[in-house]
């Protein structure tokens, strides 16, 4: 095990590592195995308060350092990052038990990206010009203060800086509290950070349960929350900072549908259904995992289904041939053998997976199968819930019109896909579906050039891309008179 598993400490405020144990531990459970590789403490009050204090101390000189010397601290960070894309690699694939295949693809390197991309405009952040005949308005877009970060445990690094490079470069400061089921990769964002020339007090990390984000949520030092999480979670955050009438993003979950035509390019189609329902396990926000196929195709499209995921490589997360790891904890897989359970009972097919058999030497880990449902009803529980694990539905349809209502019938609204050869449907379904984020012929890709984020119960805001630039500032109209000032007595 590499010698840096354990933090330095839990917390990092102000450019340094800090402890107190008077906090409840939390162990850091490796999912592959079951064993405790590191233990952190929560947060005690006194620890958020240092934490918010380094925070409103230092936002406003960094709001008045020139934006262009902001940009250039992030994309140093970013190059740092990529330099150490190996060992935050194997540190993400401890901390998630996700396979290094994936995380030495997908978790640095996308933080690296957000730190470059918002590193890279933050120099162009500006107001607008108005012109009022000979008066004028100018808007300055100014940053929000102390933004708190809440994150979810399925992308420790990349939460981290999806929402600390943006929050950074607009001159915001941010007090992040990962997930406690992973708690060690958003140090690690901070110690890159401190690095790259960031001043203290503008990045700090804070461990904690649900607790210590509410103690973070509703601090009247606090002006802006953005969480990842469920809807549930997302509901009470939300809450918790209107009363406070706090600016808020919030990124949630979804059940989202992925609608495959007959006349769709097989292979591409079971790619998709395959990237958007196990890659990380299952354990992805946008995952298709209500997978529509025209009835003319179905039968293809399940064989197929079923022969391409006899590939997947179960094994050793840090063995780079292992393209399927554990899920992250043993709650997580309890829910989805729920899930599992009823759905045989209420009557949908098990098509395949289903098990919890382990790799040799992995027999403590927290395994599952992929597994998909064929036969499924849109009432199905499965149909309906968020599982957030491998689990895929497989329901049928006959008509173009039909499939996109069905598509559409859930409160949630974070993403959709289409696979079609026909261009014209292809987009008539984009503009049809209530999500966020919609895919031809491709599924779950999340550039940080493109806005990300939630319609209907899946969220409010957007993250990446110039979107988020809106999110983490506010602007400020300036009116200017050329002439005298009139008054009318
Ligand atoms: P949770 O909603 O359980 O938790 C999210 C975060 O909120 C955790 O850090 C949690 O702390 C914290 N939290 C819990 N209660 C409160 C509270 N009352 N006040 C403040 N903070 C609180 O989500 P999971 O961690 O289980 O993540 C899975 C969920 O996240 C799924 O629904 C998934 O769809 C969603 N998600 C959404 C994404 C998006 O971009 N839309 C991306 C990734 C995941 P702790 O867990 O430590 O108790």
């Amino acid at each position: 095990m590499p010698y840096d598993i354990q933090p330095t400490a839990s917390h990092y405020i102000d450019s340094e590592y800090v402890e107190d144990t008077g906090g409840t531990k939390i162990p850091v459970i490796y999912s592959a195995t079951g064993e405790v590789i590191a233990t952190v403490h929560a947060a005690t009050p006194a620890i958020v308060d240092r934490a918010l204090a380094a925070a409103a101390r230092a936002q406003a000189a960094w709001a008045a350092t020139s934006q262009t010397d902001r940009g250039r601290i992030l994309r140093r960070a970013a190059d740092i990052m990529r330099d150490r894309n190996h060992d935050l690699s194997v540190l993400e694939t401890y901390d998630t038990g996700k396979p290094y295949s994936e995380t030495s693809l997908a978790d640095a390197t996308s933080g690296a990206d957000a730190l470059e991309y918002f590193g890279g405009i933050a120099a162009s952040i500006a107001g607008e010009h108005i012109q009022i005949g000979d008066d004028w308005v100018y808007t300055r877009r100014e940053p929000l203060g102390v933004c708190v970060g809440i994150g979810a445990w399925n992308y420790p690094t990349q939460i981290a800086c999806w929402k600390g490079a943006p929050a950074l470069a607009c001159g915001n400061a941010m007090v992040f509290k990962p997930s406690e089921t992973t708690p060690l990769c958003a140090l690690k964002v901070a110690e890159i950070l401190t690095e790259a020339g960031l001043p203290p007090g503008l990045f700090n990390v804070v461990q904690g349960m649900g607790e210590t984000g509410q103690a973070l949520v509703t601090d009247p030092r606090t002006d802006k929350v953005s969480l990842t999480g469920s809807v549930p979670t997302g509901r009470r955050v939300y809450a918790a900072a209107a009363e406070g009438l706090r600016h808020v993003t919030m990124e949630l979950g979804g059940k989202s549908p992925m609608v495959v035509f007959d006349d769709a390019n097989l292979e591409d189609a079971v790619s998709g259904a395959i990237l958007g329902n196990f890659y990380s396990t299952g354990q992805v926000c946008s995952n298709g995992t209500r997978v529509f196929v025209q009835a003319g195709l179905h039968d293809r499209f399940v064989a197929r289904l079923a022969e391409r995921l006899g590939q997947a490589r179960t094994g050793d997360p840090m063995d780079p041939d292992t393209t399927y790891g554990p899920m992250v904890s043993a709650a997580q897989r309890d829910i989805a053998l729920g899930f599992i359970a009823r759905a045989r009972d209420t009557g949908a097919v098990l098509a395949t997976g289903g098990t919890t058999d382990a790799p040799d030497g992995f027999e403590g880990g927290f395994w599952l199968a992929p597994t998909v449902f064929t036969g499924v009803t849109d009432d199905m529980e499965i149909a309906t819930d968020e599982i957030f694990g491998p689990v895929m539905s497989v329901l049928t349809f006959e008509t173009e019109s039909e499939a996109l209502e069905r598509a559409n019938h859930t409160p949630y609204g974070l993403a959709a896909g289409v696979y079609t050869a026909d261009l014209t449907r292809a987009h008539r379904m984009a503009a049809g579906f209530q999500a966020g984020t919609c895919y031809i012929n491709t599924y779950n890709l999340s550039p940080v050039e493109a806005p990300f984020g939630g319609m209907k119960a899946s969220g409010v805001g957007r993250e990446n891309a110039r979107a988020a630039i809106e999110h983490y500032t506010q602007i400020k109209s300036v009116y200017v008179a050329m002439g005298p000032t009139e008054a009318p007595f």
